[in-house]
C-alpha cells in the first residue's frame, strides 16, 4: 500500500493525513500523528470523506456547452482559451466588476489564497465570495 500526504479539504482547519492507496484507487486514511493541528485525529468527514475521488459520476474532462445545448468534452487547453475569451469579452465590454467569482471550503487555504490573487490582482474585482455564506 501507497501512503500519500494530504491537507484535508473539507474545512480550513487544515488537518493533515495519508491517503492509502491500492491499485490506483483510495482505501482509506492514516492521520499523521505529529501535525500541529490534527495531532493524529480527524473528524468524520477527514476519515470517511474521501469517496468523491473516485466516484462515477465524477467530473474528468472539461466540458462545454454547444451551440446543441448540450456539454461535450473538450481538453484542459480549449477549456481555458474559452474561459480566458469570455472573461476579456466581459470585462472590455463592461469593466471587471461585471465579473464575480465564487471559491470553496472544500479548497485548502493556499488555494482560496490564489483565487483571491487572481481575482483582485489579476482581474481587479473585489466580487468574491465562498460558498460557506451560499
Ligand atoms: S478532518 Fe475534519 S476538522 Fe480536520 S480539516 Fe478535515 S473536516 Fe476539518
Amino acid at each position: 500500500m501507497r501512503k500519500v500526504l494530504t491537507t484535508c479539504g473539507y474545512c480550513g482547519c487544515g488537518c493533515n493525513f495519508y491517503l492509502n492507496v491500492e491499485n490506483n484507487e483510495i482505501v482509506g486514511v492514516t492521520p499523521k500523528n505529529d501535525h500541529p493541528v490534527s495531532q493524529g485525529k480527524l473528524c468524520v468527514k477527514g476519515w470517511q470523506g474521501y469517496s468523491f475521488v473516485n466516484h462515477h459520476d465524477r467530473l474528468k474532462q472539461p466540458l462545454i456547452k454547444g451551440e446543441d445545448g448540450n456539454f461535450h468534452e473538450v481538453t484542459w487547453e480549449a477549456a481555458y482559451d474559452y474561459i480566458g475569451t469570455k472573461l476579456k469579452s466581459i470585462i472590455d465590454k463592461n469593466g471587471p466588476d461585471a465579473i464575480g467569482f465564487l471559491s470553496s471550503a472544500r479548497c485548502t487555504n493556499e488555494e482560496n489564497y490564489l483565487m483571491v490573487k487572481l481575482a483582485r490582482a489579476v482581474l481587479k474585482t473585489n466580487n468574491i465570495d465562498h460558498c460557506a455564506r451560499l
